[in-house]
Order: C-alpha cells, then structure tokens, then sequence
C-alpha cells in the first residue's frame, strides 16, 4: 500500500536470552530495531513473552560495541585492520603450536551466539590447532546435567517439551526460580496450577513459585540428596513406586533400596532441616499423579555433588516411572539461550559434534575423513583446568569467545590473576567487558540479529535466529572469524554462512540433527533427535521407559556436605543466582535502558531473623566476606530468605557474588560450588 514505506519491517527470531528459546517478532525500521513482540501461536512461548525478551534488545545499538580489530601494544589498544589482526592471531597460534604443542593452546566457546559458531570454533581447535582444548560455560552451569542424565539415561538433555508444562498435572520443582530466570516457562507452569495441577517446590527460599505450590520443602542448602534418599526411602517402604517400570525398564534397583534404606524420613529431616511428616507427606502426594514432571535449574548442578544431585532426580523419576511420558520425565531448564546447542555442537573437551566421543575410534575416523585432517584421540582441558594451565604456563596461549569469565567463575581474584598470566589471549565480543582487558587482540563481532544462524533452546529445538540489521563497523561473524583463521594456518574451509555450515556439515555429522535443514525450520523449529528428512522431531525422549542406552541406571547416591560450610568466623551460607531484570553481567541488559531502570545494583538478600540479630535494616550498606574477598552493598531483607543464608547474584561488577564463591568443583564434571560458600554479613557506618 501507500503508506508501506513508513511501516516497520517485521522478522521473525529467537530470544537472545534464556534457554527457553522464545519466538520473537523484531519491527525493524530504518535500520533499527524499534519494538519486539512475540510470535502467536509459535512454538514454544504460544506468543508470550518475558521483560528481557520484550525490551532487551538496544543494546546491539548501542555506541559502546566494538567496531573495529584492537591490538594491545604496551598496554594500550590500538585499531587495526582484520588482514593484521587475523594475521597476527594466526602466526602466534602456529608459534605456539611449535615451540609447546597444540596442547598449549585452549579455546572457551559461546553459550550466547549460533550453533554455527560453535561448531567452526570447536573445528578450529581440533581441525587445525590439533587439540580438544575446547570448552565452554555450560561447565559453569549444566555440565553435570550432561554427565549425569548421560549416565542415568543415556543421553544428557531435558526430556520434555514446554508445552507440557501447560498440560501437566502434578509438578516437582527442584532448585529452579523459574518465576525469574525462565519466566515464560513459569508462567505455563503457572496456569497448568490455576487449572487443577499439583505443584511441590523444593527450595531453600521462598521464591515466587511457593504461593503456587501445594508443598513447600525449604531444605538447608546443599542438601537434595538426603532429601530425594528421604523422598525414595517413603516410596519405596510404603510400596509407593513403580515396581513393573523398576523391573522393566530399569537395572540397580537393589543397590538403590540398600542405601536408601538408610535414609529414614527422620535422618533425612536432620540433614535437610526439615519436618519428618513433611517428606512423608510430600512423597505420598507425589506418588498419587502419574505421570508427574520433574524440573529443575542450577540449584540442583552448581554443588560440589552437582552430578549425584542430577542422578538422584533420575532416581527419583525412574523409582515413579515418570520417564517416558508426555507431561513426565526430568526437566533441567538449560539457562543460557544456546547452552544447548554449544554442547551439541561439541564445544566439549570430550566430545565431537552430535556427542560422539572423542576417544572412540569409530567417531575420530569418521570427522577424520570429513574434515580430511588427522585428530588428536586425547580428551582435552576443562575450563578450570585451562585456567590453572594458564598459571602453570602449561596453556600459552587462550581463545575467548564471548564469554565475560573475569566476572562470571568462582572467586574473581584467582581467575583474573590467571587471565594476566596468559601469554596470548584473544577475545571474540561485542562490548569491551572485564575479560577483554587481559586480551592482546580483540575481534569485533555480529551480535544477534546481525547474522544468521541458529539456537537450540532447553527442550532440544532448533530454531532460525535471522539477520534483521547490519552489524556496525567492521564487525563481522564469528564463525566467518574462525574461518579466516584456519585459512591463514593452511586449512581452507568451503562452508561461507550459517546455512551452508548447518545444512553441509552440523547435519551430516550429528546424527541427531541429519534430519534438520534449515529449509525445514522457517517456522517452527525441530527438536532433536530428528533422524532424517521426514522425521517430524522428538517432543519426549525414551518413549515409554525405552532408554537411549536400553534400561534406565539406577545409581546409590550418598549424601554429602558442600565444600565449605558455616562456621565460627563465617557463620552464614552464601547461595547465588539471578534475577529477572538482568542477564548474567550485563553486558547485554546493562545497556538497555529500560532494563537498568528497573534494576541499577546489587543487594545482599537477608533473613529477617539474621537481620535483626546483626542489627542490619533493609536498605543498609553491609560488608560480606568470604575467605576469597569482600564486597559492600546494600542489604535487602527480606522473608525470601531462610535464617543462616545469604542469597545474592552476579550481575553488577561491583557487589558482584564471584568475589565470594568457591572454586571448589564437583569432580566429574569441574562445575563449581557457586550454590553454597561460607561468609560473614557486617553492618557498615552511615556514610
Ligand atoms: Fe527470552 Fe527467556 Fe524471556 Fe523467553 S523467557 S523472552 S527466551 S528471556
């Protein structure tokens, strides 16, 4: 029509935050994003939509980005072009390469950017550099979900789909405040409730989900395992549980009872601080809705006993036979908007693309002959260890990618004293940020929404992210990066977009993915495994308690304290998490004004009884301190929080959590305790 030319453009894309993977309209006018909505009756969010994903996008507009390769030379930046830039990159990898091995170089992928750019940044590593030195955060979050479930069931993702949250009857929430970090997905869980559903919420706080939920378990923190023992010791003495699925579908059983047995609901009560009759009551209830969905977050992985917390929920679906079913099953919601898909895509230490092993022989041939080069069969370094080698010198050179790690590991001061020990670092990003200070050379990248590509959300679907707006400056795709790289070390790859690498190389390898093209997701996305082209996706994994690796593994888990506990000298129990307004450090909300207007800085979260006894009053500036460092904020007192514990997140520099938190790790899967460390609340003066 006539008035056409004034009318905003509208593309259809996939949320730039969280793992539930929401579809978004962008109104793209003059070059510019200038309103978000949601997509009616797409999958997943049925239209819906958070605060973040509805005004969180004008941080790609802001002037801040990195427009330009920088070059540190004496300590300063300075611009360069990408030809020098790339070039230097290249050179010092390859230098390095000779003098120490490939070993000596490592690379840390993006949770936040395509699946396109992980996989050309794991193919750089292992294709042209020669090592499996490729991780990325899901170590930090979920990889004791991956560890565990693969364990358990033989494939390490969420089971289910969203749209059974909408459809459930019966709810266990476990170490999720879903209400803030994957509020869409709370909110079908919600009316699910308001319609009849049964919610019981195991949480150390009073989180938003409790005026939702039936049941309200608030253990002490770092407890899960006693209570699900506790939970299965009640299933399985009053004969509550699936006896025809155990024997079935499922092998370990008897080790299982054996342990369990020793979790009566009355030791059980005296780990986790809870009432007895309350486990009794919460196990009954949960016994009497087939099937019930199990849903968990960070809460349950981020303990030095991340992955026997994961195993222990298996435990528990596998003992109801929930496993299986539409509206049942195990339901880590995976945080960060590609988490999913950088696992996928093999940025790993352990694993190619589609998870086949690096150390099997079958696998390793196979990206052999693909990539036509000769691969290492040594499974390469964890984050933690990347870090540590940085120290030791025996990592000289680290490649980062998007990930802001001087404020997001445990315990800030090791981690940046790491950082300024690295021989060469180099930065891929789109703001300058506390990591890209230590770097020597920056890339400037595309942002979301400049390029195309693809997320895959918690619940296993790939979805289209499409270009709406040019990136600024020189900017360019961090995948097209990666490729220039390789070039300039003798490798020449034909893939030149998102598409082409998708289409010509992630589904040829991925057996999971072979089915999905990006022809076949211009709408709807497809959930994995999608085996071939006319494969409709998988909403529900092992169907009917037919597990990935045959019968479902019961394992007999222990229960065991978090690395540091409360004592004389740090008597209160610091947790950490996040918040509804802002996305990890900010470095994407914190430019968008709305956003900041709601949320401009940190508070420590304390029990009104702590308060009190401390003389603390909402509102005033305290001190916390860890045997790691000490921040100053202002407290917020408030019910939320049960009496001993601090809860607070990491989203501000200043005041931020990782000051405190200990790098203690979990031993299979090196994610640390960010759940639970020990600290001291002071009152500070009027100032
Ligand atoms: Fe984006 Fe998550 Fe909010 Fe959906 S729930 S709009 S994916 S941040």
């Amino acid at each position: 029509g006539l008035s056409h030319a004034h009318e905003a453009d509208l593309v259809r894309t996939t949320c730039p935050y969280c793992g539930v993977g929401c579809q978004l309209r962008l109104h793209v006018k003059d070059g510019r994003i200038i309103k978000v909505t949601g997509v009616e009756s797409a999958q997943p969010n049925q239209g819906r939509l958070c605060v973040k994903g509805r005004f969180g996008y004008d941080f790609i507009h802001s002037s801040e980005r990195l427009t330009t390769p920088l070059i540190k030379e004496n300590g300063e930046f300075r611009e360069a072009s990408w030809d020098e830039a790339l070039n230097l990159v290249a050179d010092k990898f390859m230098e390095i390469k000779e003098k120490y091995g490939a070993d000596a170089l490592a690379g840390i992928s993006c949770a936040r950017s395509t699946n396109e750019d992980s996989y050309n940044m794991q193919k750089l590593f292992r294709a042209v550099i020669g090592t499996n030195n490729i991780d990325h955060c899901a170590r930090v979050c979920h990889a004791p979900t991956v560890a565990g479930l693969a364990q358990s069931f033989g494939s390490g993702a969420m089971t289910n789909s969203f749209a059974d949250f909408s459809k459930a009857k019966m709810f266990f929430v476990i170490g999720s405040n879903m209400t803030e970090a994957h509020p869409v997905a709370a909110t079908f869980v919600k009316n699910a409730v308001r319609k009849g559903a049964d919610l019981i919420l195991v949480d150390p706080r009073a989180t938003a989900l409790k005026d939702f939920a039936s049941i309200h378990m608030p253990l002490k923190v770092g407890t899960d395992v006693a209570l699900i023992n506790g939970l299965m010791n009640v299933l399985i003495t009053e004969g509550l549980y699936d006896k025809q699925y155990v024997q079935n579908c499922t092998r370990g059983f008897e080790g299982l009872q054996a342990t369990v047995m020793d979790y009566t609901p009355e030791r059980a009560a005296e780990i986790t601080g809870l009432d007895p009759d309350l486990i009794r009551r919460a196990a009954r209830r949960l016994a009497s809705v087939k099937p019930a969905m199990l849903i968990y977050t960070l809460g349950i992985t981020e303990h030095t006993c991340g992955v026997d917390n994961v195993m222990s929920t298996a435990n528990l679906q596998m003992l109801l036979g929930n496993v299986g079913f539409e509206c049942g099953g195990v339901n880590p919601l995976r945080g960060q908007n590609n988490v999913q898909g950088a696992c996928d895509m093999g940025a790993l230490p352990n694993v190619y693309p589609g998870y086949q092993k690096v150390d099997d022989v079958e696998s390793r041939f196979k990206f052999q002959d693909f990539w036509d080069v000769l691969l290492d069969d040594k499974i390469g370094r964890m984050m933690p260890e990347m870090f540590n080698g940085l120290k030791d010198k025996s990592i000289r050179g680290l490649y980062i990618f998007g990930e802001n790690v001087a404020n997001t590991e445990p315990d800030i001061s090791h981690v940046e004293h790491c950082l300024e020990m690295a021989e060469f670092l180099v930065v891929n990003d789109i703001f300058p940020n506390e990591t890209t200070r230590f770097a020597d050379v920056i890339f400037p990248a595309t942002a979301w929404s400049e390029d195309e590509g693809t997320f895959t959300n918690s619940e296993r679907r790939v979805s289209l992210v499409r270009k709406a707006v040019e990136a600024p400056g020189e900017a360019r795709p961090n995948w097209w990066i990666f490729k220039e790289i390789a070039g300039r070390m003798g490798h020449q790859w034909d893939s030149n977009s998102g598409a082409e690498i998708w289409d010509n190389e992630i589904s040829c390898l991925a057996p999971q993915m072979a089915g999905i093209k990006y022809s076949r997701i211009q709408n709807d996305g497809l959930q994995w495994p999608v085996p071939d082209l006319n494969h409709k996706g998988t909403p529900y994994l092992h169907k009917d308690g037919c597990f990935t690796c045959g019968l479902g593994n019961f394992k007999a888990l222990e229960w065991a304290p978090p690395a540091e506990v409360a004592d004389e000298k740090y008597p209160l129990v610091l947790s950490t998490g996040r918040r509804l307004y802002h996305y990890h450090t900010r470095t994407q909300t914190g430019r968008c004004q709305g956003l900041n207007d709601l949320l401009g800085k940190e508070t420590a979260d304390i029990s009104i009884a702590d308060a009190r006894h401390l003389g603390i009053s909402d509102g005033d500036r305290v001190r916390v301190v860890s045997r790691r460092g000490k921040v100053e904020l202002t407290a917020r007192v408030t019910p939320e929080v049960q009496q001993g514990m601090v809860w607070m997140a990491f989203h501000f520099r200043e005041g931020c959590a990782n000051w405190l938190t200990n790098q203690a790790y979990d031993p299979v899967s090196m994610t640390a305790e960010y759940k639970a460390c020990a600290v001291r609340v002071e009152k500070l003066g009027c100032s």
